[in-house]
C-alpha cells in the first residue's frame, strides 16, 4: 500500500494563516508590527531566491521587512555593523544573514553578531546551548518545521527510534537534539548517521521515523527502509530534466517514487519540508515581536 503523504505546503499555509492572525491581534493590542531584516550578500541565484521568498511572505503576513543587497566583496567589518545597526533598531525583531556566506566573511562571528533575541534563525551558541538543555529559545527553522509537521501529522516519536541521516549544524544535529528530549511530542531514541556508517542502510533500516539531510538526489533507496517507516525528507537537490524549461527539476535525498510504496507517511519534495523552513522563520520573529 501507498504511504500516506504529508503534505508541507498545506500545513505551512495553516501555519502562515494563524501568525497571519496574530500579527492582526499584536498590532491592535500592542501597536507592534513584527519586523524582519535580511541581509543577501553576493549575487548567488538560489540565495536571492531563498531571500525572495520571504519577503513575499513578509508582506503577505502583515511584517515590516528591510533588505540589504551588497556586493560579494564586502568587507566583514561592514556586515557587521550593519548587523549592529539592526540590533538597535526598535522596528526590527529578526535578523536573517543568508548562507551561504563568502569565505572572507566568518559565519560564526555573523551568528554571534546578531542579539539572541533576534536571532529568529536559532543559529546563536546562546540559542544553540538554550535547546541544548531544552530551554525556551528559537529553534532553527528547518528543524523547527520538521518537528511542527509531525505533531500536525499526529505521529508522536516519543519511544520511537529516529534515524537522522546528516549531522550539519542546520538541520542534522539540532533535529536530534529537539526530538530527544524529555518533553511532549519528542522523547525519541535517536541515531545519527553520516559519511563514517560503513553501511548506511544498517542504520535506516532500524528506524521508525527517518529523516534524510544529506544534501544527495535519491540516496535513500526503498531496499534501505522498513515497512511502514515515517519519512521526513530534508534534501533539496537539482537533477537535471531537459523536459522543463528550466533544464532541472528539484527532487530530495529520497527515491519518493518507490519508498512510498514502502513506508507508512513521507514528505515529498517540493512541497514537504521546504515550505515549512519558512512557515517557521515567521512564528519566530512573531514570537520575537510578542515578546517586545
Ligand atoms: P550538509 O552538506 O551540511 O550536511 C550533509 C550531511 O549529510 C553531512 O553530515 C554528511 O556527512 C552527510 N552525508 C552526505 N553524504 C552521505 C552519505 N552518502 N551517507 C551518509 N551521510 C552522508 O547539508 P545540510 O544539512 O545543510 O543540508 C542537507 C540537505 O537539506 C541539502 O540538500 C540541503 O539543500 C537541504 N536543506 C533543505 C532545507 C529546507 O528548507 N528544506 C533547509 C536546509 C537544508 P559528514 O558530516 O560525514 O560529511
Amino acid at each position: 500500500m501507498s504511504a500516506a503523504i504529508i503534505d508541507g505546503k498545506k500545513i505551512a499555509e495553516d501555519i502562515r494563516r494563524e501568525v497571519k492572525e496574530a500579527v492582526l491581534r499584536l498590532k491592535a493590542k500592542k501597536g507592534i508590527v513584527p519586523g524582519l531584516a535580511f541581509i543577501l550578500v553576493g549575487e548567488e541565484p538560489a540565495s536571492q531566491s531563498y531571500v525572495r521568498s520571504k519577503g513575499k511572505a513578509c508582506d503577505e503576513l502583515g511584517f515590516y521587512s528591510v533588505t540589504e543587497k551588497v556586493d560579494v566583496s564586502i568587507p566583514e567589518g561592514k556586515v557587521l555593523s550593519m548587523i549592529d545597526g539592526f540590533n538597535r533598531d526598535p522596528k526590527i525583531h529578526g535578523i536573517l544573514v543568508q548562507l551561504p556566506l563568502p569565505k572572507h566573511i566568518n559565519e560564526q562571528k555573523v551568528f554571534e553578531a546578531i542579539l539572541p533575541k533576534k536571532d529568529v534563525d536559532g543559529f546563536h551558541p546562546i540559542n544553540i546551548g538554550r535547546m541544548m538543555t531544552g530551554a525556551e529559545t528559537f529553534y532553527p527553522c528547518t528543524p523547527a518545521g520538521i518537528w511542527e509537521l509531525l505533531k500536525r501529522s499526529n505521529i508522536n516519536p516519543s519511544g520511537k527510534h529516529v534515524v537522522v541521516v546528516g549531522r550539519s549544524n542546520i538541520v542534522g544535529k539540532p533535529i536530534a537534539n529537539i526530538l530527544m528530549q524529555k518533553r511532549e511530542w519528542c522523547n525519541a531514541i535517536v541515531t545519527i548517521a553520516h559519511t563514517a556508517a560503513p553501511d548506511l542502510s544498517y542504520y535506516t533500516r532500524q528506524a521508525d521515523i527517518l529523516i534524510a539531510a544529506i544534501g544527495k538526489a535519491h540516496a535513500i533507496t526503498s531496499s534501505m527502509v522498513q515497512p511502514g517507516v515515517v519519512v521526513i525528507d530534508v534534501g533539496i537537490n537539482r537533477v537535471v530534466d531537459r523536459t522543463t524549461k528550466t533544464g532541472y527539476r528539484i527532487v530530495g535525498d529520497v527515491d519518493f517514487d518507490a519508498v512510498k510504496e514502502v513506508a507508512g507517511a513521507i514528505t515529498p519534495v517540493p512541497g514537504g519540508v521546504g515550505p515549512m523552513t519558512i512557515a517557521m522563520l515567521m512564528m519566530n520573529t512573531l514570537k520575537s515581536a510578542q515578546r517586545a
